[in-house]
C-alpha cells in the first residue's frame, strides 16, 4: 500500500458543533495520522483561490461564503492510500446520499454544510497541502 498525504478541512459547521475531536478520532482510528494542523478563519480571497476549480458552478458564491463563515480546522493526514481512504471515511458530498457510519452521514446537515473537505486526487492533494503548509510544517511519522 502506498503512503500518501491528503488535505482535510473540518468545515465551519462541524467546528461550530464541536466535532473536531470526533472527526479526528475517525481519521486516527483508520490509520490516518495528523502530520500538520492549524485553525484559521479563511479570507474571501483564500476561499476563492482554494475553490477556484468550482468558480463557474452556480453554488460557488455560497460555497465560498460558507467556508469563510467561521473557523475551520485544516489538517494534513498521512497514511496508506490516504486520499481515497479519507474520501471513504467522509462519505458522499450530499449527506442524504452518504453511507451509514461516514462522517457526512453522522455530522453533516446538508450538501452546503457538509462537515468536511478532502482532496480528491494525488494532484489536488499536492496543490491543496502546498496552499496551506510548507514541507517544514509537516511532521511525517511514516
Ligand atoms: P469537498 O471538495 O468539499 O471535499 P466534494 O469533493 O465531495 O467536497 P465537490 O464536487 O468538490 O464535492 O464540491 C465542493 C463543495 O461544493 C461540496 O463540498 C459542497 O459543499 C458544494 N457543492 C457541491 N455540489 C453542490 C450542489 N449541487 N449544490 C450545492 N453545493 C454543492
Ligand atoms: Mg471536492
Amino acid at each position: 500500500m502506498t503512503t500518501q498525504r491528503t488535505l482535510s478541512i473540518i468545515k465551519p459547521d462541524a467546528v461550530k458543533n464541536d466535532k473536531i475531536g470526533a472527526i479526528t478520532m475517525r481519521f486516527e482510528a483508520a490509520g490516518l495520522r495528523v502530520i500538520a494542523a492549524k485553525m484559521e478563519k479563511l479570507t474571501l480571497k483564500q476561499a476563492q483561490d482554494f475553490y477556484a476549480v468550482h468558480k463557474d458552478r452556480p453554488f460557488f458564491n455560497d460555497l465560498v461564503a460558507f467556508i469563510c463563515s467561521g473557523p475551520v480546522m485544516i489538517q494534513v493526514l498521512e497514511g496508506p492510500n490516504a486520499i481515497l481512504l479519507n474520501r471513504s471515511l467522509m462519505g458522499a458530498t450530499d449527506p442524504k446520499q452518504a453511507a451509514a457510519g461516514t462522517i457526512r452521514a453522522d455530522f453533516a446537515e446538508s450538501i452546503d454544510k457538509n462537515a468536511v473537505h478532502g482532496s480528491d486526487s494525488i494532484e489536488t492533494a499536492k496543490q491543496e497541502i502546498a496552499f496551506f503548509f510548507t514541507e517544514a510544517q509537516c511532521f511525517s511519522r511514516a
